[in-house]
């Protein structure tokens, strides 16, 4: 007699289908027998500079540490943190990048009686997390793709006890401002935690940009979550964070695995932090490349959602999965979004301005050649 130990799984894990990443350069090589070195990977919202020379450094330093358990507690990085930031260490909670502190956080405050709310085409680890402790997600429906705040707000029930607010959101790159995030967190009742998930927020430039931290001391149900895999270009050491009261830290550290961030990353990090220099260039060639894209866009007349942060969705049109076939082919790997509901647009991360040149060929050149084919005349 056999078991069947996909029904053994709890429930929510059961109808759960994994968190789907960009495709790996090394993948896509071997798939289809490509030289990696000619490939570029504009699929998972990357820092295209490569690491900072800070951090590079860091991290040769501390590989004589290999054989020691991490500090638990990231007592430099959160020294170096609460000085950026100027809030206390204690507010602070580290994480195996900020996925990890979302995934503790839903853990401490939602169980399967709790509701979670998240906005629909948001973070696709809202939804997952929330599944897999057997917790109900109530998705509301997006406006322009953009978070609807007025009806995540009423959508907030007894049952209610977490809501997740992207911004700016990824896939679709939408953003709210000051005044509208704090209008929100206003309608919220104090019982219902909310998390403010800022993973782009340091690509928000000039005035009127929502800083969840700003807004910690008036709303103490308020978590921001932020994280050194996007601007500040760590996303391999699984660095992340979180701020918020120091009692719900404490809460938090409960949960959050003793050593869940590696010397490597603790280091780098802390490093990281005080290249300024780099961060500099991440939102310059970032803020560059975006424009290159929207006129290749413009030019090519396809639509896009403006985006704040370091990727923009374009709609390519019905054929979508052969354009993104013909983009693999041509060693270029960008992320489908079909998965979050959106079958016509490719999440095209900003990369270098030769990696975007290279980008807009292919796409160019998948087009035609589709549209060769439609009329017929395609061989
Ligand atoms: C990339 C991303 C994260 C988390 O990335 P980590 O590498 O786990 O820190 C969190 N939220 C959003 C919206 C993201 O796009």
């Amino acid at each position: 007699m056999s078991i069947d130990y996909q029904s053994l799984a709890v429930k929510g894990v059961q109808a759960l289908s994994p968190y789907q990443p960009g495709k790996p350069i090394d993948e896509l090589a071997r798939e289809l027998g490509l030289n990696p070195d000619s490939i570029i990977k504009l699929a998972s919202n990357e820092n295209p500079l490569g690491p900072s020379s800070k951090a590079l450094s860091a991290v040769r330093d501390a590989l004589d540490e290999l054989c020691r358990y991490p500090d638990g507690n990231g007592y430099t990085l959160k020294q170096a943190l609460s000085s950026r930031f100027n809030v206390k260490p204690a507010q602070i909670t580290l994480g195996n990048g900020s996925n990890d502190v979302l995934e503790v956080i839903t853990r401490c405050f939602a169980d399967p009686a709790s509701e979670v709310v998240f906005s629909q085409y948001a973070f696709a680890v809202y939804p997952l997390v929330t599944q897999a402790i057997g917790a109900t997600g109530v998705s509301v429906p997006a406006r322009d793709y953009g978070h609807d705040l007025n009806a995540m707000a009423e959508a907030v029930t007894d049952r209610a006890r977490l809501v997740f607010v992207a911004n700016p959101n990824n896939p679709t790159g939408t953003v709210h401002g000051a005044e509208a995030i704090e209008a929100f967190l206003a309608r919220i009742p104090e019982r219902v935690i909310v998390v403010l998930d800022e993973a782009y927020c340091e690509y928000l430039q000039g005035e009127g940009y929502a800083d969840g931290l700003s807004l910690l001391e008036r709303y103490p149900n308020l978590i921001v979550t932020r994280t050194f895999s996007k601007a500040w270009g760590l996303a391999s050491l699984r660095v992340g964070y979180s701020i918020s009261s120091p009692e719900i830290a404490n809460v938090l550290n409960r949960v959050r695995q003793p050593f869940n961030v590696d010397t490597l990353a603790l280091a780098a990090a802390t490093a990281v932090l005080d290249d300024e220099d780099y961060l500099q260039r991440s939102r310059d060639v970032n803020a560059e490349g975006m424009k290159q894209l929207e006129t290749a866009f413009d030019e090519m007349g396809l639509d896009y959602i403006p985006s704040a942060g370091n990727f923009i969705a374009v709609d390519v049109g019905e054929k979508a999965h052969d354009i993104n076939q013909s983009l693999l082919e041509q060693g270029v790997i960008v992320r489908p979004i079909a998965g979050y509901g959106m079958p016509r647009h490719l999440r095209v991360s900003i990369g270098l301005p030769g990696e975007n040149d290279r980008f807009i060929e292919s796409l160019s050149r998948a087009l035609d050649s589709l549209s060769l084919a439609e009329s017929g005349r395609g061989a």
